[in-house]
């Protein structure tokens, strides 16, 4: 597994979410700009968490855990918020291990 989504995959064990733990590592030039994991509903999804904590993620890609048997792809909200954040590409891993990879530019 590359090593940010080892990091995204570590970091989810922090989210208290009960049905889907996720986590967002947004990382640009090999550094890491923000993380984030989710936690309950009212406080938003992990993408966003990271994104609202992050000043300029211009060209940056987005490495997330989402721990859902069903999909390894951002919701509808989190793709609008990252593309309009300018984040070039996203990188998803499922629980199954199955990845994702989607250019938003
Ligand atoms: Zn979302």
């Amino acid at each position: 597994m590359n090593r940010w989504l080892a990091l995204a995959h570590k970091l989810s064990f922090d989210s208290c979410h009960r049905r889907e733990q996720m986590a967002a590592v947004i990382v640009r030039g090999g550094a890491v700009l923000s993380l984030a994991s989710n936690h309950s509903k009212r406080y938003g999804h992990a993408e966003a968490r990271a994104l609202s904590r992050a000043k300029d993620v211009e060209g940056a890609t987005v490495y997330v855990m989402r721990k859902n048997k069903l999909t390894s792809k951002p919701c509808p909200n989190c793709r609008q918020l990252l593309i309009e954040a300018g984040i070039a590409k996203a990188v998803y891993v499922n629980v199954d291990g199955h990845v994702e990879i989607e250019r938003l530019r």
